[in-house]
């Protein structure tokens, strides 16, 4: 499976934000935002993001950093969300949002979506009761998620058990079952809203 080999921390570096790529950590004072937040490289403190496609530019890359997308990949769900009606930039974040690994990591299952992509890609999690292995399964409402019975007493999910877990209102998780539902499609108000997606938008309209 393809993905990026740049260190975590030096990508939030990259970004000038937390990315919250390593689940304890990046709340804790070990994070490297909290320790030295600037740009990486010999020259990267004196930087400046000026022209208006470097703005863009980072703007998408962080996006794609967060929920840990490669570019082909990251490209198709904007030329979906373009061909879909409303706002192309909230659908394309909403398509994002349904990724089965980012569902997982929503319900509190993993402390990071890298984490959480692991869990789907062992075999751990059932969508109605199939096991799925593709991280990028895209979910529906009414779609059942579990953690796999014969993986319920691991201890990553033994821990789980009867914990409070906030999760956005388009989920349900019941921590003593390990099971929740897609109650609804996610919208642009259940998404980071630090993102600002019009850029990313106005970047592959280019
Ligand atoms: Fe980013 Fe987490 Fe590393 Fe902090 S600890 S820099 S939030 S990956």
């Amino acid at each position: 499976m393809a993905r990026t080999i740049e260190p975590d921390c030096r990508q939030c570096r990259r970004e000038g934000r937390k990315l919250f790529l390593k689940g304890e950590r990046c709340t804790s004072k070990k994070c490297a935002m909290e320790r030295r937040p600037v740009i990486p490289g010999q020259h990267g403190a004196s930087r400046k993001r000026v022209t208006e496609y470097g703005l863009q530019l980072r703007e998408k890359q962080k996006v794609k950093r967060m929920y840990g997308i490669l570019e082909k990949q990251f490209r198709k769900y904007y030329e979906d969300a373009a061909k879909s009606k409303g706002v192309t930039g909230e659908n394309m974040l909403s398509l994002i949002e349904r990724r089965l690994d980012n569902v997982v990591y929503r319900m509190g299952i993993g402390a990071s979506r890298a984490e959480c992509r692991q869990i789907v890609n062992h075999g751990h999690i059932c969508v109605n009761g199939k096991r799925v292995t593709i991280a990028s399964y895209r979910v529906k409402v009414g779609d059942e998620i579990s953690v796999k019975e014969n993986k319920q007493q691991l201890d990553m999910f033994k821990d789980l058990k009867g914990m409070k877990i906030v999760m956005p209102k388009w989920l349900e998780f019941n921590t003593e079952t390990l099971s929740g539902k897609i109650l609804a499609l996610p919208t642009r108000e259940d998404i980071d809203t630090d993102i600002k997606e019009q850029l990313i938008i106005e970047l592959y309209s280019r």
